[in-house]
């Protein structure tokens, strides 16, 4: 498998709820080694190597996280996307979101479980944060895309009873963000 193309394969697989702890320790540990390879031996620009670093992370960080705490803030946003309001099924009349940390939670970036860290995002969105090219301005909320008109410049959608804190959204545009 080309190392670009693993970051995703791996993805799937640790999102799946059949996977047991050991296989998810075994396909992060392979993932470390494709990563190591790619920095090692593939100079192309499509290479898993610094860029690559934040990915993996985030990766991990889907394995981490508190599932009681991720239930009840998809709950709160009813699967809807905070950025562009999409509404994703995975079945007949069951909604599908994601919830992403946006100081991610495994090092180096260690950011807390917490649902002041946390954004419910359709799939489209949640590769955006991970790969930093929509950020949120920690005081005005207003959304900055890189390059879809539809969303940039618009207010965040947010719910009473979820603040996202601001030391977060902070963190992103300046660890993570490339705008
Ligand atoms: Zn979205």
């Amino acid at each position: 498998m080309r190392p670009e193309y693993a970051r995703g394969y791996f993805e799937e697989l640790l999102d799946q709820e059949f996977i047991s702890e050991g296989d998810s320790r075994f396909i992060q540990d392979h993932f470390e080694t494709v990563k190591s390879s790619a920095t090692d031996t593939d100079h192309s620009p499509h290479s898993i190597s610094t860029a690559g670093e934040k990915r993996y992370t985030s990766t991990v960080d889907r394995r981490l996280r508190d599932h009681r705490l991720v239930e009840e803030i998809k709950e709160i946003y009813s699967n809807k996307c905070q950025i562009c309001r999409d509404h994703r099924l995975k079945d007949k009349n069951v909604g599908y979101s994601e919830v992403h940390h946006i100081q991610p939670l495994g090092r180096p970036h260690v950011g807390a479980d917490v649902k002041k860290n946390m954004i419910v995002l359709c799939p489209n969105h949640h590769s955006d944060f991970d790969n930093g090219v929509v950020s949120i301005d920690p005081d005005s909320r207003e959304i900055d895309h890189l390059y879809e008109n539809a969303v940039d410049g618009q207010v965040l959608r947010s719910h009473r009873s979820h603040t996202i804190a601001k030391e977060y959204l902070r963190y992103h545009i300046n660890e993570i963000s490339v705008l």
